[in-house]
């Protein structure tokens, strides 16, 4: 196995083989924009180069289930928090499915860890670290970490205090020793339901956001927490705090911290939209093939590099992907012996593409992966079949592979002249055969199903094949 630089350091595990990635992962307070998409893909290309070089992986991803926008969010909506965090909760879900995102191995929800974050605090008053807040010898119920004790508080990030213009109302909360201290446990609001607050040694309440990824990363990965992933907005105070939490209560710390650039719009950050006003969720439905244009664009870019998004982005990235798919098919058709037999599993790319394999091993440098693929391509011989796509999987866009060969087949049909149906009416037949398929994905049955049968009842007959699923006109 070749070295792995991450960040000018030279990679090593833990445990000899394993490696223990922790993903800081969505609050799910409402739809996923583009930046979490990114970072979701982002970390879904290291995770699989570990898995390509051999190495055993466990990859975590956090869902923060309760927080001050959800409950608020759910208030103004009418309706329990916690079905509003499933809502979301189901979208981040689907929408990293549609980009062909693995899921993670374990997906811990910080309101299933509330007793072992209030022993994480315990643990941390203990080593005096952290102090119950008080007003004129009044203790509030609060729970503050205690920043000037701990002398290495910012080893991380180098930085201190909140940026001055966002010092919040917590900041100057006068139970506080010093402003920048942070809230391990905090009382309920006047409007949180009661069902939003649980007992603790200090009262009912919750705990800090940071507390949750210090808690879980610890329990999930024990001894084998190497990496610890997000995007770039949480490295201050995010997981400087959950740092000096962590090594407070002596809990497992990663050796490495990575973390994902935005995507910016003329050098700003987007998050909302995609700058042409279309949210996510309507630009994947708008063409099948727009979800392979997204991940293709963010698997090209490295992860610690701003990705600038511009009117033909989207685009360019399909045109790649249906250029990739012809020279993948004319290399294949060229097989002496049926490329379709050989064993992506068997294919070490270290050895057999050593270009590809020093781009990524270099920082995980894609778009020099990606322009070693196409230098390959140029000279691609069917021997080179194989390893190639082996090399596109890693980035999760291999147009051949079962996840997206079916849609660009969808796609080519669409464009076929048909007498008999519209283009909008095989658009819609193409949106349902999706949705069928991402209920089959989270197993709903019934949903794929239902389906199926209406489109059958409006004479349109399905066809599952080992390619993918494509329909004709029941006669
Ligand atoms: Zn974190
Ligand atoms: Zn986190």
């Amino acid at each position: 196995m070749l070295d792995l630089i991450i960040n000018s350091q030279s990679f090593t595990p833990k445990e000899e083989g394993k490696v223990g990635i922790y993903l800081c992962g969505a609050t799910v307070q409402s739809s996923p924009h583009i930046g979490h998409l990114r970072t979701a893909v982002a970390f879904d290309v290291i995770r699989r180069w570990f898995i390509a070089k051999g190495y055993n992986v466990k990859f975590v991803q956090n869902v923060t289930d309760i927080d001050d926008k959800i409950l608020r969010k759910s208030a103004e909506a009418g309706i329990d928090w916690r079905q509003h965090a499933k809502k979301y909760e189901k979208e981040f879900t689907k929408s990293y499915d549609s980009l062909n995102v693995l899921r993670p191995d374990s997906a811990p929800h910080a309101t299933k860890y509330i007793g072992q974050q209030i022993k994480f605090i315990k643990e941390i008053i203990d080593n005096g670290y952290a102090y119950p807040g008080e007003v004129d010898g009044e203790f509030t119920g609060n729970v503050w970490f205690d920043t000037s004790a701990w002398k290495d508080y910012g080893e991380l990030t180098h930085q201190q205090n909140a940026d001055e213009t966002e010092v919040s109302i917590e900041d100057m909360r006068p139970d506080k020793k010093s402003p920048r201290d942070f809230a391990l446990w905090k009382t309920p609001n006047p409007e949180d339901p009661d069902s939003a607050s649980w007992s603790s040694p200090w009262g009912k309440g919750r705990p800090g956001w940071h507390l949750e990824c210090s808690c879980m990363s610890a329990n999930e990965l024990k001894g084998n927490f190497d990496i610890h992933g997000g995007g770039l907005d949480l490295r201050f105070p995010h997981h400087e705090n959950e740092l000096a939490q962590s090594k407070a209560a002596k809990e497992p710390t990663p050796s490495y911290w990575m973390h994902s650039a935005w995507v910016t719009a003329k050098g700003e950050k987007m998050s909302k939209s995609l700058g042409n006003g279309l949210s996510c969720e309507t630009l994947l439905k708008q063409d099948v093939l727009n979800s392979y244009g997204l991940r293709f664009a963010f698997s090209t870019v490295q992860y610690k590099s701003m990705l600038e998004w511009t009117k033909e982005t989207l685009e360019s990235s399909i045109t790649a992907g249906k250029r990739l798919r012809k020279a993948l098919l004319d290399l294949s058709s060229n097989c002496e012996n049926n490329c379709e037999n050989q064993n992506l599993n068997s294919v070490d790319l270290e050895v057999s593409f050593p270009q590809f394999a020093e781009a990524m091993n270099d920082d995980f440098n894609v778009s020099k992966a990606m322009a070693a693929i196409w230098g390959a391509l140029k000279k691609a011989g069917s021997q080179d079949y194989i390893v190639i796509r082996k090399a596109l999987q890693v980035l999760g866009i291999d147009p051949l592979s079962d996840f997206w060969d079916t849609l660009f087949i969808l796609e080519e049909k669409s464009k076929l002249p048909n007498k008999t149906l519209s283009e909008e009416q095989i658009k819609s037949i193409n949106q349902q055969i999706l949705e069928r398929k991402e209920a089959k994905n989270s197993k709903d049955f019934a949903l794929a199903d239902r389906i199926r049968d209406s489109l059958q009842n409006k004479g349109i007959r399905l066809i599952d094949t080992k390619d993918g699923t494509t329909f004709e006109i029941a006669e």
